[in-house]
């Protein structure tokens, strides 16, 4: 059987029409190949995970027509799997705060978005420093300087970034984001990782973690993203973007689901568009949501 297929939704507010699209086609990648699909909640961020969103995530999957297997995993309850990949890396505590590092890597030679190495070679001296100063440190994994991976898309084809020293554990003690998806795919048998466009830059770093971790690596699907008429990411003041939004124009899932699938050019047919899915005839560019865009 192919390896495992998933959608990892974030329970932080309604699934809206982007999101949707994406689990659609995670779900078509997974059973057109004959894979299971698995649905895992990524509720680490406790501030903006809501036990009410994760529910009507759930009921909206199930409203536009996909199945899951087996039980919903949640990050939250997997905090020891993630505890024991930590401890077998070579990670250093980093006590920067968000604004510092914006400032090191606006400096001339610093690259744009990349950790800067700040916390890299603290003395002991200067972390009891900052430890005494009342500063929690994240841990980050120690990556060899320049390092980039590359990777050929399933969707958007070759891709290649840097990888810089990533956040492993953050300073509220947490998994970070990118070591639990890694840890969790893993764990989780999944061959293909289909998400939304806007994750790509995470991915090189993801695949390290993988090689450092002795993981196989994946492969990758990133999906065209559904953009608001002004071009920024889809949100409730655009309007008409969830489920309940469109059911309350008087629209049903199922019309909701046979225009996302069009908006791809897929059949409006979900059994039809699976039983004809061909990943390398997507598109790669975003949908901008018109009236029109999605009907
Ligand atoms: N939880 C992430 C999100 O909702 C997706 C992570 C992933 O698919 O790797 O944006």
């Amino acid at each position: 059987m192919a390896p495992n297929g998933r959608y990892a939704p974030s329970p932080s507010g309604p699934l809206h029409l982007g999101n949707l699209r994406t689990a659609l086609l995670a779900w078509l990648f997974a059973r057109s190949a004959g894979a299971r699909f698995l649905v895992r909640v990524e509720d680490l961020d406790r501030g903006r995970s809501r036990p009410e969103h994760e529910a009507g995530q759930l009921a909206d999957l199930a409203a536009i027509g996909l199945d899951w297997d087996g039980e919903v995993v949640r990050q939250s309850e997997r905090s020891a799997l993630y505890d024991a990949a930590i401890a077998r890396l070579d990670t250093y505590p980093c006590f920067c705060t968000r604004a510092e590092i914006r400032e090191a890597a606006s400096a001339p030679h610093g690259a744009v978005g990349l950790y800067p190495g700040t916390c890299r070679e603290l003395t002991t001296a200067q972390r009891a420093q900052r430890e005494a100063e009342g500063r929690r440190p994240a841990l980050r994994l120690r990556a060899p300087a320049g390092l980039r991976a590359g990777f050929v898309d399933r969707v958007l084809g070759p891709f290649d970034g840097p990888v810089d020293d990533l956040v492993v554990r953050r300073n509220d003690g947490i998994a970070a984001y990118n070591l639990a998806v890694v840890v969790d795919d893993h764990d989780q048998g999944i061959g293909e990782v289909v998400r939304g466009a806007d994750l790509i830059d995470a991915t090189p770093g993801q695949l390290h973690l993988c090689d450092v971790l002795g993981f196989e690596r994946p492969a990758h699907a990133h999906v065209p993203l559904v953009l608001a008429p002004d071009g920024a990411r889809l949100a409730k003041r655009h309007g008409a973007v969830t489920l309940a939004d469109r059911a309350a124009a008087g629209e049903s899932a199922a019309a909701v689901r046979a225009g996302l699938l069009a908006s791809v050019g897929l059949p409006r047919d979900l059994a039809a568009a699976c039983a004809t899915f061909d990943p390398s005839a997507l598109p790669s560019e975003s949908t901008v949501l018109t009236p029109e865009a999605i009907r």
